[in-house]
């Protein structure tokens, strides 16, 4: 097994496992403080399947400070409303994120591909040589003593060892790093799994927003449009993803099957002629969250820690806040020499809120969007419009549902 050089400064270098939006956040911040950084990264390339899309107001102002909001503004679209509908009725609220403008200089939301995003990062770190990004090194266990950390690591030419200060597990659902530490990650898996289709035809003449949540007690939809890319890059028509939820038990071919798409599409909006369905994909949706975000020197960020359904569009969001919390504690114990206990406070403050906050409020997010009983479901949407229609309402909702009151919540915790 090859050895990387024990370089001088392991003792403080940081590990990082996973290339993702949130692994690369953390390099940034870390980076950007001067502290040497290792991404360790398992694909060749950064993942561009159709995942999250949806940039909400904390996380701009985060990024303001390193140029990476003004980057991912000049490529994402400003959605300042979003609607609530009922797939048989129509509307049921209009949202204005504007209700929100005493509280953050950006309110709104920001619609940006997440492999956008991690490309941003990723041309920011080009400028920091103490931080190295490495492909194909994918992280099989991490271990840890007294003065530092372990990884050990399959390259393309053969296994290896890196050494670092700490870790940081920011390598998916799957997280490696978490497996090597002693935390279980309980929650449950929805029977269902969730079907995305991209299609380039264009809603917003039919009166949709830029997003859209659309229950309905038998098939419920989440529709929004996302910059899109082709092979020269951006491509300015743009792209609609649909979000559907499918039986467990179908064969992935008979769901991805042309006439079945064809169907599915035309059945939720009903057009002349076929759709053009440009990327369709399916997946799993799990809600659980680490029973400890640190074991030592080993920490978790991102879905490592947390894993929720997509409905509000927060895990990405969520573990972006993830990292700046860290990395802040991090790089004040690298540079001020300040305790170890401010990792202790990462774990109670962002666990806390994914507990309190996140999971709540994505599973609520799907109860609600596929509520069957009648009576439950115009409970709900007369409560949506009464909270649209009232100014001081509205505010309070939107600070819950933008993540702004999960930051503070968040920080308020000792
Ligand atoms: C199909 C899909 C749709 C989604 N839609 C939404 C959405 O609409 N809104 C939303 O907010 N969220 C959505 N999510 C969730 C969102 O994509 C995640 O919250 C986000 O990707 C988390 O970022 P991350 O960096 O923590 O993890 P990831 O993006 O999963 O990145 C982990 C990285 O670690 C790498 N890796 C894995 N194992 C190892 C290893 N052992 N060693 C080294 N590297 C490793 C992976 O290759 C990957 O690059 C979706 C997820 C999926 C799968």
């Amino acid at each position: 097994m090859a050895l990387t050089p024990q370089s001088s400064d392991a003792a403080n270098r940081v590990l990082i496992a996973g290339a993702g939006p949130v692994g690369l956040t953390a390099a940034l911040n870390l980076a950007r403080r001067g502290i040497a950084v290792t991404v360790l990264e398992a694909g060749n390339k950064i993942f561009d399947d159709p995942r999250a899309g949806t940039i909400h107001p904390p996380t701009l102002e985060m990024f303001a400070e390193s140029g990476v909001t003004d980057a991912m503004l000049a490529r994402g679209y400003i959605v300042r409303n979003y609607q609530y509908r009922d797939r048989r009725a129509g509307v049921v609220a209009d949202f204005d994120l504007g209700a929100l403008a005493d509280d953050t200089p950006y309110p709104y939301r920001l619609m940006l591909e997440q492999h956008k995003i991690c490309a941003i990062l990723l041309d920011k770190l080009k400028q920091y040589p103490h931080c190295e990004v490495l492909m194909e090194h994918r992280v099989a266990s991490a271990a840890q003593d007294r003065d530092g950390v372990v990884a050990t690591v399959e390259t393309p030419q053969g296994p290896a060892t890196f050494r670092g200060g700490w870790m940081i597990g920011c390598d998916g659902g799957r997280s490696q790093v978490r497996k090597s530490m002693a935390v279980d990650f309980s929650g449950f898996t929805y029977e269902e799994r969730f079907l995305i289709l991209s299609t380039r035809y264009d809603f917003a003449p039919h009166g949709y927003a830029l997003t859209n949540y659309i229950a309905d007690p038998d098939e419920w939809c989440a529709l929004f449009k996302v910059p899109g890319h082709d092979e020269r890059g951006d491509d300015k028509q743009g792209v609609w993803r649909v979000v559907f939820p499918v039986d467990a038990h179908s064969p992935a071919e008979e769901i991805f099957e042309e006439r079945a798409v064809q169907r599915r599409i035309q059945n939720f909006h009903h057009k002349d002629g076929d759709y053009d369905v440009v990327h369709r994909n399916l997946y799993s949706v799990h809600q659980r969250v680490a029973s400890c975000y640190r074991d030592g020197r080993l920490l978790l960020a991102g879905d490592a820690a947390h894993i929720n359904n997509p409905l509000g569009g927060m895990g990405m969001n969520f573990g972006f806040h993830d990292a700046f919390n860290l990395s802040d504690k991090l790089a004040r114990i690298i540079l001020e020499n300040a305790s170890d206990n401010g990792l202790d406070l990462y774990d109670r403050q962002r666990r806390t809120v994914a507990q309190e906050y996140l999971q709540r409020q994505t599973i609520e997010n799907k109860q609600n969007i596929e509520q069957k009983d009648p009576r439950e479901r115009e409970k709900f949407h007369d409560e949506l419009r009464a909270i649209a229609a009232d100014r001081v309402r509205l505010r309070a909702y939107l600070l819950r549902v933008a993540m702004i009151e999960g930051i503070r919540r968040a920080n308020a915790i000792e």
